[in-house]
């Protein structure tokens, strides 16, 4: 290693080890956490290691036995290089301190090290149980992942440059593209893989402006051979993160590094993002993900209950896939109390439980608008009837009504596409898409039409 890593980033020792036990707390069940890892702290970090202080030799043996790799995969997630461990007993009483790990013996120095006192925003937090082996593949989803697999396998060497995931959220977006980083890192660790939610890239990239340290930042992401960047709608009108983001965009690509994106909708949909912006992204592979069809939702739930141990009834698991259709995080999170609640009330997972689950999940929430309520209101503003809105018909006004409440749906719920195309008559996304489109156009080109929406939405936000 030629870079000083420690300093490049401006971490102090502490601040690294509190990140790699986070990405370990997630990793491990939380008493082998509290007994093994809280009482660990960190005393100095250079270019090449990081001595870790814990409290008795024990320890150090069982760390390295135990969890070495998931150690130094969280270090090196964490630094972006890996470096070594080495151990420092607490206990006087016990022997041989500073404790090696491994084969490291003979670098054991003590030599003094320059502790930056800048706190890093740097992080990368991967979670390493989302990986390709427990993502249920579907037709729903298996464009993704094969794109994602294969920019796994070489990152920056496939066409697919960048890649881009969109799609409803709770679809396993965050899932698919962590999957990409965990893989890289598995099949080389030394991979420069950061992952940040386009959130965290924004807030970094503001704390350096405040701090004057904005070379450093664009030096930092510009140092990666594979940028995971989650949820980019959140740079919709954030015109300065933009510009930033662009230029190492460019400077990624330019130098043949992997980028890749998910973003909650089209790009065509992300509201003010630069034209250049979309030119780029269109050079790479532009995927969607779909809500899972039935099979798929009970195969998720099915590799669910395989990994927690527990035997719930088929019964119960397809009337959970029956019933949450539109989002997998909330078919998970059903499932996981119902695994609660069976845990740790002795419940029985039977159907009666199953449905005041679902019920509870699915309650109608007053201040949440419903597609229905849209609708209503659009074609009473229109001057027609709710199933005109369904209706085959493609009648000039009965179509600019119908694409206004698509439209509305779209931006004032938070229903996916085809959950919407299935409102009005079991139309498909892209006609949905279309809808949005050619209502945006107006927008633009016809200011009593704008008013029209304008004054449409203030009633609905009113009618809640
Ligand atoms: P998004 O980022 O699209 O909002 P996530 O990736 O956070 O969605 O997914 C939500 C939850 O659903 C996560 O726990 C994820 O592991 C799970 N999940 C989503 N899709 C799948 C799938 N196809 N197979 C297994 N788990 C999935
Ligand atoms: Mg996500």
């Amino acid at each position: 290693m030629d870079t000083n890593v420690a300093e490049k980033l401006s971490v102090t020792a502490e601040t690294v080890w509190q990140n790699v036990q986070e990405i370990i707390k997630e990793n491990i069940n939380i008493r082998s956490y509290n007994t093994w890892f809280a009482p660990t702290r960190a005393v100095e970090i250079s270019d090449q290691h990081i001595r870790i202080s814990v409290p008795n030799r024990f320890f150090c043996e069982w760390i390295d036995n135990h969890y070495s790799k998931l150690v130094q995969n969280a270090l090196t997630q964490t630094l972006g290089e890996p470096v070594h461990i080495q151990y420092q007993v607490e206990d006087e009483s016990m022997p041989s301190s500073p404790y090696q790990a491994n084969d490291w013996q003979n670098e054991v120095k003590k030599e003094e090290v320059k502790q930056p006192t800048i706190q890093s925003p740097y992080y990368t937090r991967i979670n390493e149980r989302y990986i390709f082996e427990n993502f249920i593949v579907g037709d729903s989803n298996n464009f993704a992942y094969a794109a994602a697999r294969a920019v796994a396998d070489s990152p920056g060497k496939t066409n697919y440059n960048p890649l881009i995931v969109y799609g409803g959220t709770g679809l396993g977006k965050t899932h698919l593209i962590q999957a990409i980083g965990n893989q890289a890192i598995q099949k080389n660790p030394s991979t420069k893989v950061y992952y940040a939610s386009s959130e965290t890239f924004t807030s970094h990239f503001i704390n350096a402006i405040q701090q004057n340290k904005v070379a450093e930042f664009s030096a930092f992401y510009r140092s990666c051979d594979l940028l995971l960047l989650d949820d980019i709608q959140f740079f919709s009108n954030k015109g300065k993160t933009q510009e930033e983001f662009f230029h190492t965009f460019n400077d990624l690509h330019q130098n043949g590094k992997q980028i890749v994106l998910t973003s909650d909708r089209p790009i065509n949909e992300l509201n003010d993002l630069e034209e250049r912006l979309i030119s780029r992204f269109k050079w790479g592979l532009i995927v969607d993900v779909q809500p899972p069809d039935f099979e798929t939702r009970l195969a998720i739930l099915r590799n669910k209950c395989d990994e927690s141990e527990l035997a719930i009834p088929g019964d119960v698991l397809e009337y959970l896939a029956v019933n949450l259709m539109d989002n997998v995080r909330e078919l998970e999170g059903a499932l996981t109390k119902i695994l609660a609640q069976v845990t740790f009330t002795s419940a029985e997972p039977n159907l009666e439980l199953a449905r005041s689950i679902v019920s509870e999940i699915a309650k109608p929430d007053r201040t949440i608008l419903t597609i229905e309520t849209i609708m209503e209101h659009t074609a009473k503003m229109f001057d027609l009837s709710e199933d005109q809105l369904r209706a085959k018909t493609r009648k000039k006004d009965v179509v600019r009504a119908r694409q206004v409440a698509m439209y509305l749906a779209k931006q004032l719920t938070q229903h996916s596409l085809v959950t919407i195309g299935l409102h009005f008559g079991g139309r498909d996304h892209s006609t949905v898409i279309h809808a949005i489109e050619s209502v945006e156009k107006n927008l633009k080109a016809d200011s009593v039409f704008r008013q029209q929406i304008e004054s449409l939405k203030k009633h609905l936000d009113y009618n809640r």
